[in-house]
């Protein structure tokens, strides 16, 4: 689950991160109020999306030479009207997708004086297993350009879970950072909350991106971008707090809710499978009979009819939506149980596309029975193959 980057900041603050003070402005008319608040002469406006590149990005129906989601202002009215003007609209950056996505809210900070961008992050490396820290001179840009093009300039390194965050590693950080004096020892201090941070919150990625020098020479956290393991939510309801629906992809918020594992994708057939592994093979398949899968979906191994039904809702809802292949082993469910469930899910849905079913495992006989007869225009498979050939068939003739 990702958080925007006002909500970000007052967590870390909570830790205590050196930010800026800043206000959210949900309404137009609470801009001036808010922005007068913070001291300047500097101030900041930035819409809040779970999406970066808004510095660099532009807004639907733009005029000639209007800034993107990162503006500076130099009184309170300007940055009241600034905030004013990204309010409702569209903010497109190469994170959103051309679609873009509406700002609903702005943060106006006090902004801050910048002598160096440097880049922060730290991530769960799936390789050693353990918390990673990455570090830059080259902050304040894509940080994808900079590993692509010039990999030297970053520095990367895990910290060991049995003796955590030490200070070395933060002077490390400091040194590769080109940070002198009392920096180093700032560095150090930070660093270690940054990891406290990450751990007790059990989050996946913590993006600082810039991490400033200040004029004056204090580091400060300029951006945040951080990411929480959705399997360890249940343990944090002040983080599950800070969920904004709004900004998720509705399919899968509707999936969420009735603890469907389904992710959006943008083919053409539709799966409704059970097992992860079995929902990935299904999906490779597809692709291997020359068409795109829509989504992934696990039902997961006790798939109720109520679960089988709301699948089929989320799966027929999109648009892209051309075809379904329901690809199911009957393990610890039973395959006419199973047929059931799809069936009733199909009478009470409806479908204007083709469907493929393949079954297999514990009364597979019955389940198929069950689908042969019943009157509706389901294709049974015998395989995966067999599924996936009559699916695309189906779809592209
Ligand atoms: P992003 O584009 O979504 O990553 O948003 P950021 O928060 O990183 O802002 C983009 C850029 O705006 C930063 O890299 C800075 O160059 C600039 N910026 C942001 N805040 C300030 C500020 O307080 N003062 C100044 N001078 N520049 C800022
Ligand atoms: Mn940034």
């Amino acid at each position: 689950m990702n958080i925007h980057e006002y909500q970000a900041k007052a967590l870390l603050r909570d830790y205590g991160a050196p930010v800026s003070d800043g206000r959210i402005v949900l309404k137009a008319e609470e801009a001036k109020t808010a922005a007068g608040e913070l001291e300047g002469p500097l101030w900041v406006v930035k819409a809040q999306i779970h999406a970066g590149g808004r510095g660099k990005g532009h807004f639907k129906e733009a005029s000639a030479g209007e800034k993107g989601g990162v503006r500076l202002a130099k009184s309170v009215e300007e940055a009241a009207e600034e905030a004013q003007k990204m309010l409702g609209r569209t903010l497109v950056t190469h994170q959103t997708g051309p679609a873009g996505k509406q700002v609903n809210r702005v943060y106006i900070e006090a902004g801050s004086g910048i002598e160096t961008e440097l880049y922060l992050a730290l991530l769960v490396d799936r390789v050693t297993s353990r918390i990673s820290f990455v570090c830059s001179t080259e902050g304040g840009m894509d940080i994808e350009e900079v590993a692509a093009s010039t990999p030297e300039k970053i520095l990367s390194f895990s910290v060991d879970p049995a003796t955590g965050y030490q200070p070395y590693h933060g002077r490390r950080i400091a040194f590769s950072l080109g940070l002198k004096g009392a920096q180093v020892k700032q560095c150090v201090a930070l660093m270690g909350k940054l990891y406290q941070a990450f751990v007790e919150k059990d989050m996946e990625m913590l993006e600082i991106n810039p991490l400033i020098v200040a004029e004056g020479g204090d580091l400060k956290v300029l951006d945040a971008k951080l990411g929480f393991d959705g399997n360890a939510l249940y343990r944090h309801q002040d983080i599950m707090s800070l969920r904004d629906e709004t900004e998720e992809d509705a399919k899968e918020l509707a999936a969420s809710k009735y603890d469907l594992n389904y992710i959006a994708l943008d083919g053409e057939i539709g799966c409704m499978v059970n097992g992860a592994g079995l929902a990935m093979a299904t999906m490779d398949i597809i692709k291997l009979y020359g068409a795109e899968p829509a989504n992934f979906l696990d039902v997961g191994g006790g798939a109720t009819k109520e679960k089988v039904t709301e699948a089929f809702k989320i799966i027929t809802s999109d648009p892209n939506v051309k075809g379904i292949l329901v690809n199911i082993f009957g393990g610890i469910m039973r395959c006419d149980v199973i047929a059931e469930g799809v069936l009733a899910a199909v009478k009470e849905v409806g479908l204007q596309v083709p469907l493929v079913v393949r079954l297999e495992g514990t009364n597979v006989e019955k389940g198929k029975e069950i689908i042969a007869n019943s009157g509706m225009n389901v294709i049974a498979a015998d395989n995966l193959s067999d599924g996936a050939e009559k699916i695309v068939k189906a779809v592209k003739g």
